[in-house]
Parts: structure tokens; C-alpha cells; sequence
């Protein structure tokens, strides 16, 4: 007999707080006296399907590997199994679960729709009658449903939803924050036994077809992301906390000792003047151990009210960290999003009216990209536009896998608009390659940006990366960082080279004029369905 506890892709925690799918299979396991298993099942075509980059999937592995080694010390063995057909999963767990004689099966909920297809099938058919499956939510702050207005509709604008989520924290703090235990020890005797041991040797592979990084590429991964809890608590501390101006651009990490300059506040301290500059290391860069569920959001909050000596969120204090707060926030009002109106996750728009715009190019119903003036949407995907600010985010983007939020949102935007490109072949590169790859806030960011998401940028206000650029990298660094070719050059031209200047340094020109592709946005925004 034995309860098995199943670890699912964004909840890789465990070694040192706050799971709650694990924290209840322990307990139930030392209620009935039997041992607990934790299971990681490996779907190849899942990962496919969903555009998983093969640094996340690497990133998931590294995790993995970590917490199989401390879990062992508590005798509870990681077993890490692949399924290599999606359809076939329920059928696997249930399988899994009565080879080794467990009544009750355990996870946190996964939110993306064919997850919840997936769960509903363990629960209606896979499962054995007198089996208990039970399912938690961990991914969020405030879970799903519970925020709604006060005719108990789903907010869709974030500033309403946003009010109710911190007086509903701060209603019942207590319970939002409560920190799940650790998991209990196996009792040692029992997996000595000839049925368990054997789980202990099972080996985690080294990787998966069709998501290999190269040797140079792995190691550059490990370098800047890290893997493991007590990483991932350092840099949240760290963000909270320490003055030092974190690391070079996209080099090292925030803690790492290569900090360049000391500076009289943390990143938190100054996070609601400064979180959009891209030319220094303003925000927390924890996203990655976030959606992997390395970090839980509720411990963000928790650390926010030691840092702040308080007992509930303080909206009126926007510094020492609780404008970062609002981030959180914004997470979790993307997942509820998801949750509520799926049909964000399965390729359609929210604002149905966009659903005709017209694109340059854009995904046909099979998902293939379709109709794509193949060239300029490589010289986007390459960080070859012309524009100086996209061009750097996008090369970020290439090497570490991961982009500011403001980054983010001007190369969205200067697809969507100014090339006229399906934000959806943006979405579906944005996920294969960002190590911090999450349905709900890629699609929701991706949505806000071409204006047919919950409360989107409005179509008409179409960003000018010229401004935009001289907003987020005022001196230039960002750039000068990431696309050597201007290194050199100075002054306000860093974010519009003369012809002349570009030229000179081997430098792409801009794709199209700005006001040109302005213009045409505005066109067929208004009239969808007309080119
Ligand atoms: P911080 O500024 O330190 O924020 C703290 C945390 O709050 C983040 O780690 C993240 O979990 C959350 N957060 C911050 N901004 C947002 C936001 N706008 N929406 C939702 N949550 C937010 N975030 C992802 O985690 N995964 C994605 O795949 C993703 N894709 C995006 C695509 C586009 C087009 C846009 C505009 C935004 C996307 N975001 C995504 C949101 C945001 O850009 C990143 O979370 C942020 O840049 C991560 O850096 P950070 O951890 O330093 O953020």
C-alpha cells in the first residue's frame, strides 16, 4: 500500500516549503501508515503540443534531479516515468498507482484546458472506484473563481479585479498564506521492503529527444538559471533586500558576486519607479521560478510583508515591494482569465471582433504558419528588424531566454502592428523559446499587445519603439549591450540609426517606415476583414 503524490510541471517543489498537493499526501500517508511516492510523468507530445522550449524542459530536468537527491534524504523516492502518448496518461497514472497499491493519489491543479480534460478523464474513468484522487490549488495566490465582482461576474479589467484580490487577501491572509509543511519522512523499514527499493534506482534522463541544448548552450542555461528552491528564495531575498546593483546585463545573476556597483536601495525599494528600464536590472527576474513552481507565489507575498514588518498588503505603500505585489497580481489574473474564458488558450481571441483582422502572415487552423513572408519574420525571430530596441530584446530573448517585461511588450506590439503579424506565431515562438514559457501570461501579454485580449492596449494606441526605446533604455546600454554592431555609437541616435550610420556599421534598415505601418494597423483594426 501507499499514497502517491503527483508532480506535475509547475509545481517542481518540495525540498524546502510550501506544496500543498505534497504537503497532504504526506500527511496522509503517515495517517495510514503507508509509504509516499511522488511521480513525475514525462509526455514528449505534450511538451510538443504546447510549444515547450527544450531550456524549460531542461530547466524541468535540472529540478528534478535536485529534488529526487533531497526527497531521497526524507526516504520518499521521485519516480520519474514516461508516457510517451498524451492520450494514454490517465491510464498511466492509474496503472502506476495500483502496481504499487496506493489508495489515494494527490496533485495541485493544472488550469490549461487539456490538463483539466486530462484530470477529469483520471477522475470519470481511469480510476479504480474505491481510489481517491485529490487535487489542491497552489499555482496562485488567490485561486481561480474566487475574485468576481459583486454580481458574481469574472472581472475582465485588471484595476477592479486587482482591488478585490488585495481586500480579498488581506480578508482572509491567513488562509491565502498559510504555509503547507514539508513532507514527512518515509518510515525507513518500509522501503527497504523489496517492492520499494527498487524506485530509488530509477533514473531521471539525462534529456529528451527533440529537445536537446547543445553542450555550450547547457552550461550557459545552468549559468544564469540555476535550478533549485533554496536558488530561487536567495534571489527573492536578494531582490527584497540587498543594495548591491545586481548583475551585468544578462550575464550573471542578481546574487552572483560579479554585482558591479552598490546603489542606497534593493530593486524592490525602487521596483515602482523603475521597473520599466531595460538598460539595468530592475525587476526580479524570478518569472522562470515561478512558472515552474520553484518559488509559490504566496511565499512572494509572505516576503513582501516581512520585508515591510506588516501584517496585511498596503496598496498605499507602493514602495518596499508592494507595487511588485501588483505583478503577482497580474499573474494571477491571467490564470483566472484562462480559467474562465478557455478559449483564449485554444488560439482564439477574446475581443472575437479582432478575430478577422487581417495579417501579413499569420497561423492556419492546423497551427502551421501560413502565408509568411518567411524573411522578415526571421529577420524579427533573429533581432535583424532595423530597430535598434526590438532587435535587442529579441536577441536576449535568443541568448537567455528570458526578456524584461518592456521588452516584451515593444517586440509583441512591433509585430503585431507594425509587421501585421498573427500575435499567435509571436505567442508560438515567444513559448519555444523563453525558459519562462506560461500559457496564461504569454497569451495574456501577447493578447494585450495586439489589442484582442481582456483589457487590452486599445488598437489605436499603437507603441512608437522610437519613444518606446528611449523610455526603457534612456542610455542606451540595453542595445549597445545586445546588438554590438552599435556599440559604438552614442547619443540619441542609439535608438534610430541614420541610414548613413547603419550603413557604415553593417547595420539592417528598418523593415517599414513606422508611420506607414501605423497607418495600416489602424486600417484594418477598424475594419476587420478588409486589407
Ligand atoms: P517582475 O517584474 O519581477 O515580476 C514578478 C513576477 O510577477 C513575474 O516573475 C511574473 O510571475 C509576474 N508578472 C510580472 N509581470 C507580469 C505580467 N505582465 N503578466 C503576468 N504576470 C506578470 N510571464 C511569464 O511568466 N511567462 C510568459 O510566458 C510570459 N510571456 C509574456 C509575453 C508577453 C508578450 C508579455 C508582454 C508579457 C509576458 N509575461 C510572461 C509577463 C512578464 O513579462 C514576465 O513575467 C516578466 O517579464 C518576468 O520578469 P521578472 O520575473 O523579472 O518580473
Amino acid at each position: 500500500r501507499s499514497v502517491v503524490y503527483w508532480m506535475r510541471m509547475a509545481d517542481l517543489r518540495g525540498e524546502v516549503r510550501d506544496n500543498r498537493a505534497l504537503a497532504r499526501a504526506s500527511e496522509k500517508a503517515v495517517q495510514d501508515n503507508v509509504p509516499l511516492i511522488v511521480l513525475f510523468v514525462i509526455v514528449p507530445q505534450d511538451y510538443v503540443a504546447h510549444d515547450r522550449s527544450a531550456r524549460r524542459i531542461d530547466f524541468t530536468l535540472r529540478n528534478l534531479r535536485s529534488l529526487k537527491e533531497r526527497l531521497k534524504e526524507l526516504h520518499i523516492p521521485l519516480v520519474v516515468q514516461t508516457c510517451p502518448k498524451r492520450n494514454n496518461v490517465p491510464l498511466f497514472v492509474t496503472e502506476f498507482c495500483e502496481k504499487h497499491g496506493a489508495k489515494a493519489l494527490f496533485a495541485n491543479h493544472e488550469y490549461e484546458v487539456d490538463e483539466l480534460r486530462r484530470d477529469i478523464k483520471v477522475i470519470q474513468g481511469a480510476l479504480p472506484k474505491a481510489m481517491q484522487f485529490s487535487l489542491f490549488h497552489d499555482k496562485c495566490v488567490v485561486e481561480p473563481g474566487v475574485v468576481k465582482t459583486k454580481q458574481d461576474k469574472h472581472y475582465t479589467v485588471f484595476s477592479p479585479y486587482y482591488k478585490n484580490w488585495v481586500a480579498t487577501l488581506n480578508r482572509d491572509i491567513q488562509r491565502f498564506l498559510e504555509e503547507a509543511p514539508l513532507p514527512q519522512p518515509n518510515p525507513e523499514h518500509i522501503l527497504q521492503s523489496q517492492q520499494f527499493s527498487p524506485l530509488f534506482a530509477v533514473e531521471i534522463p539525462p534529456g529528451l529527444d527533440g529537445f536537446e541544448l547543445d553542450e555550450e548552450h547547457s552550461s550557459r542555461m545552468q549559468r544564469i538559471w540555476p535550478e533549485g528552491e533554496k536558488i530561487a528564495a536567495k534571489i527573492l531575498e536578494h531582490f527584497l533586500t540587498t543594495k548591491a546593483q545586481a548583475s551585468r546585463l544578462g550575464a550573471v545573476h542578481p546574487f552572483d558576486s560579479d554585482a558591479e556597483k552598490t546603489d542606497t536601495h534593493s530593486r524592490a525599494a525602487k521596483y515602482h519607479n523603475e521597473r520599466d528600464r531595460t538598460d539595468r536590472d530592475t525587476t526580479s527576474r524570478l518569472s522562470l521560478y515561478l512558472s515552474s513552481g520553484v518559488l509559490s507565489t504566496r511565499e512572494c507575498i509572505r516576503a513582501i510583508l516581512r520585508f515591510n514588518k506588516a501584517t496585511k498588503l498596503d496598496t498605499g505603500n507602493s514602495s518596499g515591494g508592494v507595487r511588485w505585489a501588483q505583478e503577482i497580481a497580474w499573474r494571477d489574473f491571467y490564470t483566472n482569465i484562462m480559467t474562465t474564458f478557455p478559449r483564449v488558450s485554444m488560439g482564439r481571441p477574446y475581443q472575437e471582433k479582432f478575430a478577422d483582422v487581417v495579417w501579413e502572415a499569420h497561423q492556419d487552423n492546423n497551427g502551421s504558419e501560413a502565408n509568411v513572408d518567411s524573411d522578415i519574420l526571421k529577420r524579427w525571430k533573429d533581432g535583424m528588424t532595423g530597430v535598434p530596441i526590438v532587435d535587442a530584446a529579441m536577441r536576449c530573448l535568443n541568448h537567455m531566454g528570458w526578456m524584461h517585461n518592456r521588452a516584451r511588450m515593444i517586440t509583441a506590439m512591433y509585430l503585431t502592428k507594425d509587421l501585421m503579424i498573427d500575435w499567435r506565431v509571436g505567442e508560438r515562438y515567444f513559448m519555444e523559446n523563453l525558459i519562462d514559457g506560461d500559457l496564461a501570461n504569454n497569451n495574456g501579454g501577447w493578447q494585450w499587445c495586439a489589442s484582442t485580449g481582456v483589457d487590452p492596449c486599445p488598437y489605436f494606441r499603437i507603441f512608437n519603439p522610437y519613444s518606446q526605446s528611449t523610455k526603457a533604455d534612456p542610455t542606451g546600454d540595453y542595445i549597445r549591450h545586445w546588438v554590438p554592431e552599435l556599440a559604438k555609437v552614442n547619443g540619441p541616435e542609439i535608438h534610430n540609426p541614420s541610414t548613413t550610420t547603419a550603413n557604415k556599421l553593417g547595420y539592417p534598415l528598418p523593415i517599414i517606415p513606422h508611420n506607414e505601418a501605423r497607418a495600416r494597423a489602424l486600417r484594418r483594426f477598424k475594419n476587420p476583414g478588409e486589407s
